[in-house]
């Protein structure tokens, strides 16, 4: 048994067989067994042997009649697949050693190499040379290189283990075929957890080398509450964690029960809470946790999956199925923001050194019009479908909002003159998700009909940390003073010109945050579906007051560490964490 920690990504307990995915990159894996596992192991190993018995004869069969004549050499490998110097030592290596088949082999492989160092003769000592490759056949077959390839072949429920997930790895991510994953690369802001958070499947990201510890097959229990993976648990283990699955499993069903109280403080305050969503499939999710519409809809997804580009058509469908099955509630629709960690398949984009800052989202957009001006139009047509709003992302000043401006103007032009209904006063937001539109956030607020924070690129951007690298990922403090000053600033900036505030950032779904962003003033939070029942009850327990004088306590502080033990603080004293929050309440937080 191993265990490991990383970052929770994503809560619930999952328990299941490891698919490893792209297990090219598979080094080998060693690891230490107790006595009574080496019977297992040694079977696994002749398993493996007979596996590629097979394959050798397989490829034998389907020679070529030109070479069949040479088969021999494949014949060859055959026997020294059986040969004593390797099968028995091996075995022998399993029981002694007490290690895994792969070790065992490499061990073996060792042994073998320093007899043949006393050999001179050359034809001899090339025979190592065949050994060396029978053993790395057995090896990638015990790695499951052979018949796990990608998350398409999924037949049973799994746990995913990759080094990362691309767009079109999640495409396949499901309830029913993924139980929980966990990646190498990432962290709770990189769009795979936030995937991960919205379908409700537990995930453990930033767990380095992860792929080269376990096995496609092996039993593995991801705990996206501590962020903790164990490799093949022992029973005591098991058993604990079977029990707290059932009770997290117990928890969520009392969460969803109280989904649809309304999100008020004890004093009187009323703040919407809506649901972040980019799938189709998410809304019975919407739905169900007691979401007051979507603040945030992402439009990737659709230009992700394909290998070519979404027709208006198709985008004008997708987004009229989405407001009028989440009728009468609002539905914000932001235009499409991709580059950076999401990338688009059917779109050249050219690989950029730094993504992050480079051509993406309303960039992007503003640049290619032709794709711009296809899901405006198909927006637009959705508009008398339901109560439709857009947002525009990564808005940077005015500038860019006088050309979109512009060149919404001209698309409405076309519309009535082609007669196809639209909603002319729909509601334009900006997302403010760049130091500068908070910084002008005065002028911008005169632009637009509402501003949506978007944390998770915010904080990012201002305190310069990528946020999909979990080297740094440790970095990102959403209470640095800084950060808590731009969300004051934006609040402030945009109740002076009368227009609401919201968030759509992961840090509006965080328990530890709400109590200090109803202190702030905030409009409206939006966040994972999943998240809302236990938002709404910690702004049931608050009063808005309350928090609004502590929010200027805090703005006072001069740290962010300082920030982080006063808003604990305030928090164990005035509110009692639910199970998801405990745990991160033990890990400091630092969510
Ligand atoms: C954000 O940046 O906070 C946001 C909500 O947008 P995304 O995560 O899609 O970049
Ligand atoms: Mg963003």
């Amino acid at each position: 048994m191993d265990t490991f920690k990383a970052i929770a990504a994503s809560p619930g307990i999952a328990i299941g067989q490891v698919f490893l995915l792209n297990p090219k990159r598979i080094k080998t894996v060693k690891r230490r067994i107790g006595q009574e596992q080496v019977q297992k192991e040694q079977e696994r190993f002749r398993q493996a042997v007979l596996a590629v018995e097979e394959q050798l004869k397989k490829l034998i069969s389907e020679l070529p009649e030109e070479i069949k004549e040479h088969s021999n050499i494949l014949k060859s490998h055959i026997l020294m697949l059986r040969d004593k110097m390797v099968h028995d030592r091996c075995l022998r290596l399993i029981e002694k050693r007490q290690v895994n088949a792969e070790w065992a082999l490499e061990l073996a492989m060792d042994e073998i190499q320093q007899l043949f160092r006393t050999v001179k003769d050359t034809y001899i000592r090339e025979r190592l040379e065949d050994i060396g490759f029978v053993v790395n056949r057995v090896k990638a077959v015990l790695a499951g290189t052979e018949t796990r390839l990608d998350l398409s072949s999924i037949e049973e429920p799994v746990i995913i283990v990759a080094r990362n997930l691309s767009p079109a790895d999640t495409l396949h991510i499901s309830k029913e075929k993924v139980l929980g994953f966990v990646t190498e690369l990432g962290s709770r802001t990189s769009h795979t957890a936030i995937l991960a958070r919205s379908l409700g499947i537990p995930a453990v990201v930033g767990l380095d080398d992860i792929t080269s510890k376990c096995l496609s097959g092996e039993m593995m229990i991801v705990d996206g509450l501590k962020g903790q993976v164990v490799v093949e648990p022992d029973e005591q283990t098991l058993s604990d964690y079977r029990l707290k699955h059932e009770k997290y499993l117990k928890y969520r069903l009392e969460v969803i029960h109280n989904s649809n109280l309304p999100a008020e403080t004890t004093d009187g305050y009323r703040i919407k809470v809506k649901a972040n969503m980019e799938l189709v499939e998410e809304i019975p999710i919407v739905i169900q946790h007691g979401a007051e519409g979507v603040g945030l809809f992402r439009t990737e997804f659709l230009y992700m999956t394909s290998r070519t580009l979404p027709t208006e058509d198709q985008l004008f469908f997708a987004y009229k199925e989405v407001v009028e099955r989440l009728k009468p509630y609002p539905v914000t629709i932001r235009t499409l923001d991709i580059g950076g960690d999401k990338l688009a398949s059917g779109l050249n984009c050219e690989e950029e050194i730094n993504p992050a800052l480079g051509l993406r989202a309303i960039r992007f957009c503003l640049r290619e019009k032709g794709l711009f001006r296809a899901q405006l139009r198909a927006i637009l047509r959705a508009s008398v479908f339901g109560d439709l709003r857009l947002l525009f992302p990564m808005v940077s000043g005015k500038h860019e909002m006088v050309q979109v401006k512009r060149l919404l103007g001209q698309i409405m032009d076309e519309l009535k003159a082609e007669g196809k209904p639209f909603n002319k006063d729909i509601k334009i937001g900006i997302m403010i998700e760049v130091p500068t539109a908070v910084l002008t956030s005065d002028i911008l607020a005169k632009e637009t009909d509402f501003f949506s924070i978007g944390t998770n690129d915010l904080i990012q951007y201002s305190l310069a940390i990528d946020r999909v690298n979990e080297a740094v990922c440790h970095l990102y403090e959403p209470l640095h003073p800084g950060v808590l000053r731009m969300i004051k600033m934006t609040v402030d900036s945009g109740h002076k010109e009368g227009i609401e505030v919201g968030m759509c950032g992961e840090m509006a779904g965080e328990p530890l945050y709400v109590p200090i962003l109803l202190g702030m003033g905030l409009d409206e939070l939006s966040m994972n579906a999943m998240a809302i029942p236990k938002t709404k009850k910690i702004i049931r327990q608050s009063n808005q007051e309350e928090c609004a004088d502590f929010v200027q306590e805090l703005l006072s502080l001069d740290s962010a560490r300082m920030v982080r033990e006063k808003a604990i603080e305030f928090f164990r004293q005035n509110y009692s964490p639910d199970m998801e929050t405990m745990d991160l309440l033990e890990l400091g937080l630092n969510i």
